[in-house]
């Protein structure tokens, strides 16, 4: 077959999806290719979509989309093998349209969004994997997909976080175990009523947890845990070099994790859904690669679009707004008739000028921060011991918080320079 498209989208994930339904809106005849069975189906993740930016694409998106909850309470945890200190926001703001985040189960919301893709016109087949890009004197002319050659004006990689199409293309290199985070999870299906019960929720509230050191055993990463109608999204991400140099295995973590004593009773009686890992792109600002050549333009997770700041795991926000800016540049590359680099250099310049590229040069050192090992180990026992001495009433005088705070650093063998050097860059990167 050699059929020939303005634009073909490779991967059907929120940056694919959302190019696609730009592109068809506008009249374009656009092919959105996803090698899974259906749209969501190879998808994972934690799953807090900041959907501030999905607004732009579909107005009130959350009164049609598939979501679970919106996202009004975030809690921090510092965890030990037996403590956890969290810090709790709740925020009613976040409770009232446009809301501020939702928890999404991508096999429903991945599959919705590709289907306002295919409302707006763009033609979608599923269960094809596109074996490369096709490239005519440096120029992508089209597809590659098992006999099929189809060809386009311009063809999106949205093909995820290996994109093996933008390094067909010569636009990155295979991902370094230093840029890349690997994300094991599981689907915890619960009773709503007991959920609402157990996490204090109301009606269609939601709470999202992050939390720091035990989970991921002295690798860099951290653990979440969210709130479905009724199931609950728990995992870890962690960085892939330092799991080898550590010895240690996401999947034993994860199940260690879950056997925590304050993880294991928000779970207890729930039946395991699903199970799955993905590779997370972790290389921040240093890890986007070149984002267009002539007949090309790489989105989402692809492009290494992606901040993990401690707080909040963003990826899939940036997926959409990378979407939205391709199909905004592939337009006005219609317009002029021209699909060469000098025309699309535009995708690069609106992702510079957006919160996409601005936000990972602000967590431009969240990356280093994040792989400083007392992170995990020394600064939550620190401040579970500090705690401890605070709460346990003994029948003895007890100390002030100064020595209590100098007893804890002491007993940490953390010295004060580095406990200066990473507040210092706490602050300046988060
Ligand atoms: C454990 C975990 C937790 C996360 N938590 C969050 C979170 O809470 N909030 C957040 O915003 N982000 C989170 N992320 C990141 C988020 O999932 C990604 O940033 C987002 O999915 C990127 O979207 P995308 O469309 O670029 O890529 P993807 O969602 O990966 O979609 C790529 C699509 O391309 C398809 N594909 C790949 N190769 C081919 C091919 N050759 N031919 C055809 N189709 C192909 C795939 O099947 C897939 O459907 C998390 C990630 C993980 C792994």
């Amino acid at each position: 077959m050699s059929e020939k498209f303005d634009v073909i989208v490779v991967g059907a994930g929120p940056a694919g999806s959302s190019a696609a339904y730009k592109l068809a809106q506008s009249g374009a005849e656009v092919l959105l290719v996803e090698r899974g069975p259906y749209p969501g189906a190879k998808n994972l993740s934690g799953g807090v979509l900041f959907g501030r930016v999905l607004v732009d694409l579909i107005p009130e998106f959350w009164n049609e989309a598939p979501i679970e909850r919106y996202i009004n309470r975030n809690i921090l945890t510092l965890m030990t093998e037996d403590a956890t200190l969290n810090i709790d926001f709740r925020n009613e703001a976040f409770s009232t349209p446009p809301y501020n985040g939702f928890s999404v189960l991508r096999g429903k919301f991945d599959a919705w969004l590709a289907e306002k893709a295919e409302e707006a016109g763009a033609a979608l087949i599923t269960g094809i994997k596109v074996d490369a890009p096709l490239i005519e004197n440096g120029a992508i002319k089209g597809i590659l997909a098992g006999e099929d050659e189809l060809l386009a004006d311009v063809v999106i990689a949205g093909d995820g976080a290996l994109s093996t199409l933008a390094q067909q293309a010569g636009l990155r290199d295979q991902p370094q175990p230093s840029a890349m985070a690997v994300g094991v999870k599981e689907l915890i299906g619960l009773n709503r009523s007991i959920i609402e019960e157990r996490f204090g929720l109301t009606g269609n509230e939601g709470t999202a947890y992050g939390m720091i050191g035990y989970p991921t055993r002295g690798v860099p990463g951290g653990a979440f845990f969210y709130t479905n109608l009724d199931s609950i999204s728990v995992g870890l991400v962690m960085h892939i070099d330092h799991c080898s140099e550590h010895k240690v295995s996401p999947a034993d973590a994860l199940e260690e994790f879950l056997a925590h004593p304050f993880i294991a009773p928000l779970i207890r009686g729930g039946q395991v859904l699903e199970y799955g890992a993905h590779m997370v792109p972790e290389g921040g600002i240093n890890g986007v690669p070149k984002l267009y050549t002539d007949g090309m333009l790489v989105v989402g997770d692809a492009a290494g679009l992606g901040s993990n700041n401690g707080f909040a795991v963003r990826g899939m926000d940036y997926a959409i707004a990378s979407g939205i800016y391709a199909a905004d540049t592939i337009i006005t590359a219609k317009e002029k008739g021209d699909f060469t680099a000098a025309t699309l250099s535009q995708y690069e310049q609106m992702l510079e000028n957006s919160f996409v590229l601005q936000d990972m040069k602000t967590y431009a050192g969240a990356g280093p921060l994040m792989k400083t090992q007392r992170i995990y180990n020394e600064y939550p026992q620190m401040a579970a011991d500090v705690l401890d001495q605070v709460y346990t009433q003994q029948s003895l005088p007890k100390e002030n918080l100064l020595k209590i705070l100098m007893q804890a650093r002491k007993d940490s063998k953390v010295s004060f320079l580095n406990l200066g050097k990473d507040g210092w860059k706490a602050v300046k990167s988060l």
